[in-house]
């Protein structure tokens, strides 16, 4: 009787071996066609090696007649060993805390001495983490044997034994004990699994590896296409495939570029540069030289906005110096070139700027310097040269002011600029900065339009003068036809983000007005409307900026509005009425 219970286990155990070497050849065959497949269906052998744990530790417990049985496998970063998903009789949670140093208790014994064991109910003298575990498993007795791997030489020698961890079997059925007869089964059966095991766990630390690589790759901000010698692409991070309108979803690997980079400068990079690369593979070129001068070129993007990319070409060698492939890595350098343009333009136009004013300066110095007896101009005449020079003189110093504030902005942000913080009765402020501003023109008519009539506000009274002088130079600046420009000054009521309230000022002219893509822009450095009749006013573009920075160190925000070109403009800022008592700015 007992010889024929034997006989049959012998033979479950012969069909478990082979369900075992036909998922340890599915395994293989996978992993060889690893490097065409794609990167969603590296997922599929995980499941299936959860499949095949599954049936191993089903079929195991059933031939020893176990309730549970769990595999539990040595973790390469934490060093412990910790038990696989899916165990039989056990469930998830119950596997998570399956997890032992890989010298503690049972499992670190079986495991470091790579000898099987028979148990029964922990005592005294077991674990305390043998002893957890027994009590919320329910165990009364188990058997555990390592899980080797052997590998041998050509005369089926085992030249080299590796334990990759242990194959536990709890609660024998009917109330039985584990016998030697068990250990012996699960001896032969734990060997196939181990080998299935290790091959799983290699190939998932592949894939998971593989996946770190295309995560990384995905998160830089450079675009990289890698292409191979036959002209198709290998890989093609997120920003490679948003820059060449890639579908999502879509997996480029494999197919030929041409098909998939449209951008025609783009793809006669790429042709350049492949051919330099037959020709280095071939010999025929030197080195790759040639390869390492960045190309250069611009594309738009679907809401036509421009980009310009700096492109970068390496043939990237396996370690025998094979070619794989040409790297193209795609900067965008559009900041870059925006700033040197910038740079450019903003330098003619200073100097254009400060030439002005020197213009009449010098104009009236001569003039005056050419009547030395005071003979040729009277002293009414005199006056009005010497207020045109005092004028001049003014506007060069409010130049190099604004640069220099600039270049403190450019260092420390808003929080560079000194405040003095004053309570300030505004109207006195725009009525006097009006007054100047009125001696100015007189096609204008200045308005100020103040409700509540007297309004304090906590401010620096030279910083408050600048922002004024601005909006209302601006408004009469880009109002040729004149008309009137009224200063609206406002108490608005407290709010959560300004417990003491706000004062809302606005400069509304009858001008130019703005085109709707600048209203969010102004105030951007040197950002001036590209338009005939805006350039001719002259200007430098720094006006706004610096108001826009000084308007944040008070905590407030500016912006224009305008109907559009030709209707006129309004260029509003709110600040608070009363600074918060510590500024943590200063703090720092
Ligand atoms: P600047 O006047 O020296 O060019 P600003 O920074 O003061 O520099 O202004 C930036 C741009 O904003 C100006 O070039 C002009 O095109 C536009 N702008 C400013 N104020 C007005 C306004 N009141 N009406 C229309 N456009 C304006």
């Amino acid at each position: 009787m007992a010889n024929d219970n034997v006989a049959q286990l012998e033979k479950h155990v012969e069909e478990l071996e082979k369900v075992i070497a036909d998922l340890k050849q599915k395994n293989l065959d996978l992993e060889r066609s690893r490097p065409s497949s794609t990167q969603d269906d590296l997922s599929v052998p995980i499941s299936e090696f959860e499949e095949t744990l599954r049936r191993l530790v089903q079929r195991t417990a059933m031939i020893v007649q176990a309730e549970k049985c769990v595999i539990m496998v040595k973790d390469r970063e934490t060093g412990e060993l910790v038990a696989r998903s899916p165990a039989f009789g056990i469930d998830e949670a119950e596997v998570a805390i399956f997890r032992v140093g890989s010298e503690t208790g049972i499992s670190g014994s079986v495991y470091t001495a790579g000898e099987p064991a028979i148990f029964h109910s922990p005592d005294a003298t077991s674990a305390v983490q043998d002893r957890g575990l027994y009590q919320q498993l329910n165990l009364r007795n188990g058997v555990t044997v390592p899980l080797l791997i052997e590998r041998r030489d050509d005369q089926n020698h085992v030249v080299d034994r590796v334990t990759i961890g242990v194959l536990h079997c709890f609660n024998k059925r009917y109330g039985g004990e584990f016998i030697d007869e068990d250990v012996r089964l699960l001896e032969r059966l734990s060997r196939n699994a181990a080998a299935v095991i290790a091959n799983a766990q290699m190939f998932q630390e592949v894939v998971e590896e593989r996946q770190k690589l295309v995560h990384t790759l995905d998160s830089l901000t450079s675009g990289l296409v890698l292409v191979n010698s036959h002209g198709r692409i290998s890989q093609m991070n997120a920003q490679a495939r948003a820059m060449f309108g890639v579908k999502e979803g879509f997996n480029p690997n494999g197919v030929p570029f041409e098909e998939l980079i449209k951008h025609e400068q783009t793809a006669d990079i790429i042709r350049k540069k492949l051919a330099e690369a037959a020709s280095v593979a071939a010999g025929t070129a030197e080195d790759d030289h040639a390869a390492k001068r960045p190309d250069e070129m611009s594309i738009l993007d679907e809401q036509d906005q421009s980009y310009i990319y700096q492109v970068h070409t390496t043939y990237v060698h396996d370690d025998q110096n094979a070619p794989i492939g040409t790297a193209f890595i795609f900067n965008d350098i559009t900041d870059l070139r925006n700033v040197e343009r910038m740079k450019t333009e903003f330098v003619s136009i200073v100097s254009h700027e400060l030439r002005t004013p020197l213009t009449p300066m010098k104009g009236f110095v001569r003039t005056l310097l050419d009547d030395p007896t005071e003979d040729i101009y009277t002293v009414d005449d005199r006056m009005e040269f010497y207020g045109i020079i005092d004028e001049n003189v003014d506007r060069l110093g409010r130049l190099i002011d604004d640069l220099l504030n600039v270049s403190r902005i450019e260092k420390m942000g808003a929080a560079g600029i000194e405040m003095n913080w004053a309570k300030v009765e505004l109207r006195k402020v725009v009525e006097s900065v009006a007054a100047t501003q009125r001696g100015r023109t007189d096609k204008h008519t200045l308005i100020v339009d103040f409700d509540p009539e007297e309004i304090v506000v906590e401010t620096d009274p030279d910083k408050i003068q600048n922002i004024l002088h601005n909006y209302i130079n601006n408004a009469i600046k880009y109002s040729p036809e004149g008309g009137e420009v009224r200063i609206i000054a406002r108490v608005e009521a407290p709010c959560e983000q300004y417990p003491t309230g706000t004062l809302l000022l606005g400069v509304k002219d009858q001008g130019l007005g703005i085109p709707e893509t600048y209203l969010k822009k102004l105030g951007e450095k040197f950002v001036r409307i590209k338009d005939p009749a805006h350039q001719s006013a002259g200007g430098t573009g720094i006006g706004l900026y610096l108001v826009k920075n000084l308007v944040e160190r008070h905590g407030g925000i500016m912006w224009p509005e305008s109907e559009g070109p030709g209707k006129g403009s309004t260029f509003y800022f709110r600040i608070p009425l009363t600074q918060p008592p510590s500024d943590p700015d200063e703090e720092n």
